[in-house]
């Protein structure tokens, strides 16, 4: 067997292991040091009781011969499905049909698999600074920066973060709003000029939306699918992760609406929606039913209510280290609409400079910005997730000591 060389164009993922080590030295020197974790990226509060309960059900369903399921819909079960398109799209106004979602175990999943769509030839453009799974999904399919088949869009301080048009034509776009690392969310009139730009050039849009619940300005998007034209281009992606804490139990969707038609090499059109039918049966068997009863659940009143509190707990976290650093001097994005801080330093030292000055004045370990693309290098990320009290505490010594 020879091994995929695509994987030698990949980077040593070193990023988290040396953020990792670095505490890990730190604590070793200074055993008393109450060390606060703002570089984590996962979810800390609990799952709320109805999902809970809904999940004890469904596994008791699992113990008797009448109630008993096996082998569910690869798409996903009709339930859930239709609890998406009428929560998440249709009382938004947005036109989205139970046959047009596809549920999966998670978006990161679903947007690498997404890569068995597109021909080996496509263009793609990725954000700098990016979340990692997009690079990384493409190098493996063996588009590299070398071979010109993977183009970075800059997103830095110098367009606020938002990604601007390019001047070359590209094939497949990913783009994250709110974004993952930025916090930047992008407004509609931005979003529109991508859809435009993707239907002039026969491009692709995969639009990861896994921070929608964290959107609170009533102005902004919450669904690429809000554009008009949208429908025609592009694909959405949404977790159950960070909005009702499923980072462990693993549920999220995919929306490929039936308008997004595409062609092959040959010149015969297909609906992508077909193809990704045709991929997720053919590669994937559903994601668990136990778990997907208790994806319903997270829409029902009262499912809906504590999410709603849940998140507004990690925005206000993430407000106030925001606040605390815009204090010092630094430079942050103010309409937090998500659970990342974005910092950019304003005297110019690196990512590493900072995460060491934060580790040993402050305790803070946050994430340096330069490990998601050469343009978050001077700035670093924090996150809303661990605890107010623990939150309040960081902002209290960045205010004493920086
Ligand atoms: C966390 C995250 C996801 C969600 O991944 P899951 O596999 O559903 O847990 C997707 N996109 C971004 C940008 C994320 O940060």
């Amino acid at each position: 067997m020879i091994a995929n060389s695509n994987f030698q164009a990949l980077s040593e993922n070193y990023l988290f292991a040396e953020v990792g080590r670095r505490v890990k030295d730190y604590r070793l020197q200074h055993p008393e040091a109450d060390i606060i974790r703002m570089d984590i990226g996962d979810v800390t509060l609990p799952i709320i009781p109805p999902v809970v309960e809904a999940m004890q059900r469904a596994a008791t369903e699992m113990a008797h011969s009448k109630t008993f399921r096996g082998y569910g819909p690869e798409q996903g079960y009709d339930f859930l499905r239709s609890a998406i398109a009428a929560y998440d799209y249709v009382s938004r106004g947005v036109d989205i049909r139970e046959d047009e979602i596809f549920v999966s175990d998670g978006a990161k999943s679903d947007i690498a698999n997404l890569t068995d769509l597109f021909a080996p030839g496509n263009k793609v453009g990725i954000t700098n600074p990016v979340y990692p799974v997009y690079r990384d999904s493409n190098i493996m399919a063996g588009r590299t920066e070398e071979n010109g088949l993977l183009t970075l869009i800059e997103c830095d301080a110098t367009s606020g973060y938002r990604p601007l048009l390019p001047g070359k034509e590209l094939d497949i776009i990913y783009l994250c709003s709110p974004n993952n690392p930025t916090g930047n969310t992008m407004t509609a009139a931005e979003l529109k000029e991508w859809v435009d730009y993707a239907l002039t050039n026969d491009s692709l849009i995969v639009y990861d939306s896994a921070y929608e619940a964290f959107i609170r300005d009533s102005d902004l998007p919450r669904s690429i699918y809000e554009i008009e034209g949208a429908r025609k281009v592009a694909i959405e992606v949404r977790s159950f992760s960070k909005t009702a804490g499923f980072t462990g139990l693993r549920c999220g969707y995919t929306v490929v609406p039936k308008e997004l038609k595409v062609k092959y090499a040959d010149g015969t059109e297909v609906e992508l929606r077909k193809l990704w039918l045709r991929r997720q049966t053919t590669k994937f068997n559903g994601a668990s039913y136990v778990i997907q009863r208790g994806a319903e659940a997270v829409y029902s009143p009262e499912g809906r209510e504590l999410i709603r509190k849940n998140i507004n707990y990690y925005l206000n976290n993430a407000q106030i280290l925001g606040s605390a650093f815009r204090k010092m001097g630094f430079q942050t994005l103010e309409r937090v609409n998500s659970p990342y801080i974005w910092i950019k330093d304003t005297e110019g030292r690196t990512s590493w400079v900072l995460f060491d000055l934060l580790l040993s004045k402050c305790h803070l370990s946050v994430t340096p910005g330069v490990g998601f693309g050469s343009a978050g290098e001077g700035c670093i990320r924090l996150t809303g997730f661990n605890t107010l009290e623990n939150t309040l505490t960081a902002a209290e010594r960045l205010e004493k000591t920086l």
